[in-house]
């Protein structure tokens, strides 16, 4: 084979290697976000939960809170009870003890509507802080995973453009030069194998004599449909 379609066939080579790895450098923060999607999601929900369960919490308090108060007064009012003179001032206390003891009840029927809630509460509160640990440890590993293949990926394409930038010197300029032209255009693949008698760019069958010119390999062949550089590579057997 022709030692420049060697050397081409050498650069194409890198190139794809090239390619591949920018395109995944390019895409960590996009692969980092969507890792972090369902992490953030499991975050959301646990602190909707916990803020639920705190709500319903401060609320039963609330009503403890103020069933005391209504309780105390009602020791009060009894205790005065002993000073009271008229009937009419009786009923009036009698009354007003009625009152605050069916506004007791009110409020001990709430607390317990409030503590089924409670019960209901720790248990997604429960779930939801699970799920947000499992998935806050899926996402650290997926991020250490992301990166180290992003560092690889930099380190392996220093050196890669390192070998390119060796390895251009010793091509022809306009040799090269045609290389890259076809590369920008054929969505960077300029070099492809001729195999079976098919262009292994565009899946062209060769004309005959085209094909047994490749096969030679003394000049550089171009295939008549995509354009792109052509080698010959033996049938799989
Ligand atoms: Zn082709």
């Amino acid at each position: 084979m022709l030692k420049e379609l060697v050397l081409l066939k050498e650069m194409q080579a890198l190139d794809t290697r090239i390619i591949r790895l920018k395109t995944l450098i390019d895409n960590t923060p996009a692969a980092m976000n969507e890792y972090g999607r369902s992490f953030k999601d499991s975050q959301d929900e646990r602190q909707k939960k916990d803020t639920d369960l705190d709500k319903a919490l401060r609320q039963k308090r609330e009503f403890e809170q103020a069933a005391a108060d209504k309780s105390e007064k009602i020791k009060k009012l009894r205790s005065k009870s002993a000073d009271i003179k008229t009937n009419k001032e009786y009923q009036l206390h009698l009354k007003e003890v009625e009152q605050l003891e069916k506004e007791v009840r009110l409020i001990e029927d709430d607390i317990l509507i409030v503590m089924e809630q409670i019960e209901e509460f720790e248990k997604t509160s429960s779930v939801a802080n699970k799920k947000f640990e499992k998935e806050q440890v899926k996402y650290h590993e997926a991020v250490s995973v992301v990166k180290k293949d992003q560092d690889d990926a930099e380190k392996e394409l220093d050196v890669l453009l390192k070998q390119r930038g060796e390895l251009a010197k010793t091509i022809p300029k306009d040799v090269y030069n045609r290389y890259m032209h076809i590369l920008e255009r054929k969505n960077a693949l300029a070099v492809v194998a001729a195999k079976d008698e098919l262009c292994h760019g565009c899946f062209l069958n060769m004309p005959p004599q085209l094909f047994a010119e490749v096969m030679k390999g003394e000049k550089i062949n171009t295939c008549p449909q995509c354009g792109r550089m052509l080698y010959f590579e033996p049938e799989t057997p």
